[in-house]
């Protein structure tokens, strides 16, 4: 069964789905997106995600091309347009098509939209059980990371020097502090307490650490939203990492230092036993 994807206004094959060398998209990585996962054919935290997708394209200064409603509603025809239950779903939109100039298009084009999905790759149980190695790095990237855009040069750099060392992830530090990783929220535990960076413009507001927080809150866990410096994620309990497709994992070893005792902690396995119990709720209906 071939891939559907919605391009422009219209659902076409994913081999089929072409864009112009002059989408601003290409030229400039001048875009947003959002990436979700669909349950049981089921679009999780949809409504955070719109909202997000909002304020990304308000900051950059890109016109929403549609409501909720009609987001909603082209974002569930692509996942039931494909042939897996339960898909990652990615939405992009680029200011779009117009001769290479740096100032935005004027009178303004119409934005390029693109919907596509693939089946949903999670961490298996094994990774789970074991948890993640990363290294720290500095983070240099710009300065409004509270904007979901497509430039992800510098994240992709970092990153790579992830793999390079044997690891799946880095967390960033601005000025001695914890901002994020590469592709997730980053929380640590100490003495019991879940702390996170607070949301500012040096980290994408997750929509997992939105719903970590919320658990936290429902279920009495005590949690901090504070600055987290290197010494003390070096001396933290329990590291996790966040995103919507790899939900909640644990990281066991930075820069080759265990955390804890080096496997995944109790307030981990807590937290991560809520998540799966409200996803599965959500996922049945
Ligand atoms: N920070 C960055 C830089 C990310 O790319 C992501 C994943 N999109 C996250 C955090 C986690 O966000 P979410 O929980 O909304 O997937």
């Amino acid at each position: 069964m071939s891939e559907t994807v919605y391009l422009n206004g219209e659902f076409v094959p994913k081999s089929d789905a072409k864009v112009s060398v002059l989408d601003r998209g290409f030229i400039f990585g001048d875009a947003v997106y959002e990436l979700l996962p669909a349950y049981n054919r089921r679009l999780f935290r949809l409504r955070e995600h719109l909202a997000r997708l909002r304020y990304s394209l308000a900051s950059v200064r890109i016109a929403n091309p549609y409501d909720d409603e009609r987001w909603s509603e082209l974002l569930q025809r692509v996942v039931d347009a494909n042939p897996w239950d339960d898909q990652s779903v990615y939405l992009q939109v680029t200011r779009g098509v117009a001769p290479r100039d740096q100032p935005f298009p004027s009178p303004p084009v119409e934005p390029t939209v693109l919907i596509m999905s693939s089946p949903l790759r999670q961490p298996t149980e094994a990774q789970r059980a074991e948890g993640y190695k990363v290294i720290t790095r500095e983070d240099y990237r710009w300065l409004r990371c509270d904007i979901k855009t497509t430039s992800l040069i510098a994240n992709c750099l970092l990153r790579q020097e992830a793999v390079d060392a044997g690891c799946a992830e880095v967390i960033l530090l601005r000025d001695g502090k914890v901002t994020e990783a590469s592709s997730a929220n980053v929380f640590i535990v100490k003495d019991g307490i879940i702390v996170a960076p607070p949301k500012d413009h040096l980290i994408l507001p997750g929509i997992t650490y939105d719903l970590v927080l919320e658990l936290a809150k429902a279920h009495e866990l005590p949690f901090e939203m504070r600055d987290i410096p290197l010494t003390e994620l070096y001396a933290s309990d329990e590291v996790w990492l966040t995103s919507s497709i790899r939900e909640i994992m644990p990281v066991t070893v930075v820069d080759g230092m265990p955390v804890g005792n080096g496997a995944p902690g109790p307030v981990y396995r807590a937290m991560y036993a809520l998540y799966q119990d409200y996803k599965e709720k959500y996922a049945r209906g």
